[in-house]
């Protein structure tokens, strides 16, 4: 058994070592993209189901690598979230959406809603509600049109800190969204205190949402939740007209999802709206 114990060990090593290895020359790669600007902003709409009118945009990370093209921020949020790029790259992202949202304010492209995500990190930070708040005062951007999106983990990781953030954003008009919600663990007293206007259904459970009997009733639940503390509530990964009819049904106000776009360019996503109202 000790032998085995040891050749473990020496397995877990070269892993170990590896994935330092990677991490270390992923940490680099984004440290330089940082600096020659590769990290470009995509554009995912939002619809009202009802309706169908374009309600808002998340704001959506891609990484414009020279030789692997567009990657997706799953490859590298979560080493950014471990390193403490996050902090610079999510900064980034925040001035920004500022920055566009004035821009397209000066060519009278106005979105009723801007989600942008802040990672728990970012937001944990003593000085976030404030540092936000210069920004969108700096770049001239209304507040009521910014939407902060964070993880419902990042908000119940520390709760006196998320009350004083939100009630600070809260009062200068800027909105707060609970991401993924239904994958951590909320409180609904706390949900019930916490200024936040929009709960997100996460994608795993519209994934099954028409196969499996037990994610259907969780996600009514969700829904009832969200219409009891007055809540907006968007569905997350919509992908077939099956999964949007039964959201409808349910009585969900917006959604999200490939069924209706995929993250867009700017160009892409201007071209849209350009073609819906002429
Ligand atoms: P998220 O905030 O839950 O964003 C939604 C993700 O689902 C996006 O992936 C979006 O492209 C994807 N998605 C949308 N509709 C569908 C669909 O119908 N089917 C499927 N399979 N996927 C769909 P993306 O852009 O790869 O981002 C992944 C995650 O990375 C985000 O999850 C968010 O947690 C994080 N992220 C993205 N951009 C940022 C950012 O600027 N800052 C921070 N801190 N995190 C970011
Ligand atoms: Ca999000
Ligand atoms: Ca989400
Ligand atoms: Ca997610």
């Amino acid at each position: 058994a000790k032998r085995a114990g040891k050749n473990h060990y020496q397995f877990y090593d070269e892993v170990m070592n590896k994935r330092a290895m990677d991490r270390l020359i992923m940490e680099n790669a984004m440290r330089r993209a940082l600096l020659k600007e590769e990290f470009e902003l995509y554009f995912q709409p939002q619809y009202a189901m009802v309706s169908g009118v374009m309600t808002g945009i998340e704001v959506l990370l891609r990484w414009d690598h020279p030789q692997f093209g567009s990657v997706r921020p799953l490859e590298f949020i979560h080493l950014a979230e471990q390193t403490d790029l996050i902090i610079p790259l999510g900064e980034w992202v925040f001035q920004q959406t500022c920055e566009k949202i004035s821009e397209w304010q000066k060519s009278g492209v106005r979105f009723p809603r801007v989600g942008v995500n802040v990672s728990a990190n970012q937001f944990k930070r003593e000085d976030f509600a404030d540092w936000a708040l210069f920004q969108v005062q700096r770049y001239g951007v209304n507040p009521a049109q910014l939407e902060i999106e964070i993880t419902e983990s990042a908000i119940m990781d520390d709760v006196e800190h998320s009350l004083q953030m939100l009630e600070r954003l809260q009062k200068a008009r800027i909105r707060i969204a609970v991401d993924d919600f239904g994958t951590g663990y909320s409180s609904l007293n706390y949900l019930r205190k916490f200024p936040i206007s929009t709960l997100k259904i996460d994608r795993v459970f519209v994934e099954d949402i028409v196969d499996n009997q037990d994610t259907l009733e969780l996600t009514q639940t969700i829904i009832a939740i969200a219409k009891s503390l007055n809540l907006g509530v968007i569905a997350e990964g919509v992908e077939t007209r099956d999964q949007y009819q039964l959201l409808t049904r349910l009585g969900c106000n917006e959604v999200q999802g490939y069924f209706m776009s995929p993250a867009l360019s700017e160009s892409k996503l201007l071209e849209l709206v350009a073609g819906k109202s002429g």
